[in-house]
């Protein structure tokens, strides 16, 4: 039997490796050999917690989202790729028949089958098959890493999309882990003239302000209010705001920092019930909208980093085997030594 080496969630803090069946691809799919798989918040978070919300783990699933690989077989009817393609894998098929699919907002299809969200398998494994059209052909030079945070990079794309970030706009970022600092990188590339960004934690500060940061709030106070007067009285109200921690009172302030008539974006998903200052937002017309996921946004986060206008090569801070996955896991879960994104390399050695 081939090697097939897969991370498997058995149970809350129950991670093993070992081997999985590898499947055959159909007609429109393409096996592939997994590069790379980023390990994001969410993956952590079921192997801690074994659910996110109405989400549970109720079978044995490999983890794994942030993918990219080489093609090793596609389907009779597959037509722009081959084997020896190295491709990014975007994570989520949907029906492509519901109204939500037909309307191009297919991440809010209610028969998608993502990867890693239960009970669909991930990619953390040697070998995954998936939609020939969901998978996106990486040029020479884009790495196999810079091709799985293409997934990270188009929640961004998404987010600022929602957010309507454009020429000239100035940009408040909550949160400097992962999904807020490629918030950052999207923001810049959206043509945002400057960009303030808040967190708890120092080093990660110091990683946004060498993103391009144009300046950073370190979160000393539980005070959303406050803290939102801190901000604004040194970097002025944001057009834009896009609120990544999910954290009750960083949405306070993320509220009270927006301009009157500007948007905030909540990406960060946190308690599923809170309380906000909503008289606030209202009159004074901040938009405040939610974000799943994303739709189309895989070419646009590719073509952004193919172009050089987003390096998200920094962000990479820690790598590790496939073997030493819950090493990987326990480095994501902890943040140690600074570390932002820990990316698995899942080829054989
Ligand atoms: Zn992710
Ligand atoms: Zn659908």
């Amino acid at each position: 039997m081939e090697d097939n080496l897969s991370a498997v969630l058995h149970g809350v803090d129950d991670l093993r490796l070992e081997q999985t069946p590898i499947s055959k691809p159909g007609k429109n799919e393409v096996l592939i050999a997994i590069n790379s798989v980023g390990i994001c918040g969410s993956d952590v978070h079921y192997w801690k917690k074994g659910a996110i919300g109405d989400f549970i783990v109720k079978a044995p699933m490999i983890l794994g989202h942030e993918s990219s690989g080489t093609v090793t077989e596609v389907g009779e009817s597959v037509k722009h790729l081959k084997a020896g393609d190295r491709v990014a894998i975007e994570p989520g098929v949907p029906c492509r028949l519901c109204d939500f699919c037909k309307t191009g907002k297919y991440n809010l299809c209610l028969d998608m089958k993502f990867c890693a969200t239960p009970p669909y398998d991930g990619t953390l494994c040697r070998y995954y098959v998936h939609a020939a059209d969901f998978c996106y052909k990486l040029p020479d030079h884009v790495s196999f890493e810079e091709g799985a945070l293409l997934e990270p990079l188009s929640v961004a794309v998404h987010a600022c999309r929602r957010a309507g970030v454009s020429n000239g706009d100035h940009v408040l970022v909550c949160g400097a882990g992962p999904i807020g600092l490629v918030n950052l990188l999207t923001a810049k590339a959206c043509g945002a003239s400057r960009v303030a960004i808040t967190d708890l934690d120092e080093n990660r500060l110091k990683m946004a302000k060498s993103l391009g940061a144009d300046a950073v709030f370190k979160v000393d106070i539980s005070d959303g209010k406050a803290m939102a007067e801190k901000i604004t009285k040194e970097f002025g109200f944001a057009d834009r705001t896009i609120e990544c921690t999910g954290a009750e009172p960083s949405i306070h302030s993320a509220i009270y920092a927006t301009k009157s008539g500007g948007v905030l974006v909540i990406v960060g998903m946190g308690k599923a019930e809170i309380q906000l200052p909503i008289v606030n937002a209202l009159i004074r017309e901040v938009d405040i909208r939610g974000i799943f996921r994303y739709a189309n946004c895989y070419p646009t986060a590719l073509e952004m980093i193919s172009c050089g206008r987003v390096d998200v090569k920094p962000l990479v801070t820690h790598r590790f085997t496939l073997e030493d996955s819950l090493k990987a896991f326990e480095a994501s879960r902890t943040a140690q030594d600074g570390a932002i994104k820990v990316v698995i390399n899942c080829s054989k050695k």
